[in-house]
C-alpha cells in the first residue's frame, strides 16, 4: 500500500516534505500561498511591464500596479515588488477552482526557482487536494 505522506503546516518548516515533482499533481499548491517577490524582468515576461518602461523610476511602476491591485508591497531599497494575494494567502493568480497557475509559462523567478530556492530548499509544504 502506498504510504500516506502527512499535510505540512505551511508556516511550519519542520513538517515540510522532501520535494520530489510527483507531488505537485495532488498537492493543493501551497507554495503558491507563499509571499511571491519579483523583479521588473518578471513583471515583463507576466506583461505588466513594458521592457521600454526600464529607465522610468521602478516606483512609478510599483504605484500603477500596487493601484491596479497586482501588487501588494514594494521595497524601495532592493526594488523587489511583492505579488498581492487574497484573504486565504492564495496568490492572484493561482486559480481558486483548478488550484493551478492562471499564468504558468509566463510565471515569475521565484515561482520556477521553488522549492530548489526558497524558505527550506529542497522541501515543499505538501497539502494534498481535499476532493
Ligand atoms: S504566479 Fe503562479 S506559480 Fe507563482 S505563486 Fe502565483 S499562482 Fe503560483
Amino acid at each position: 500500500m502506498k504510504q500516506k505522506i502527512p499535510a505540512a503546516n505551511v508556516d511550519d518548516l519542520s513538517t515540510w516534505v522532501k520535494y520530489k515533482s510527483s507531488l505537485c499533481q495532488e498537492c493543493q499548491g501551497t507554495c503558491c500561498s507563499l509571499p511571491v517577490e519579483v523583479r521588473f524582468s518578471d513583471l515583463v515576461r507576466m506583461g505588466l511591464a513594458d521592457a521600454f518602461e526600464a529607465d522610468e523610476p521602478t516606483k512609478r511602476i510599483a504605484k500603477r500596479l500596487m493601484k491596479e491591485g497586482i501588487v501588494g508591497h514594494f521595497n524601495h531599497k532592493t526594488e523587489v515588488f511583492t505579488l498581492s494575494r487574497y484573504s486565504n494567502d492564495d496568490c492572484i493568480y493561482l486559480n481558486q477552482k483548478t488550484r493551478l497557475c492562471d499564468i504558468y509559462t509566463n510565471r515569475p523567478d521565484t515561482c520556477r526557482n521553488h522549492p530548489r530556492i526558497g524558505p527550506k530548499p529542497g522541501f515543499c509544504a505538501y497539502k494534498p487536494k481535499q476532493y
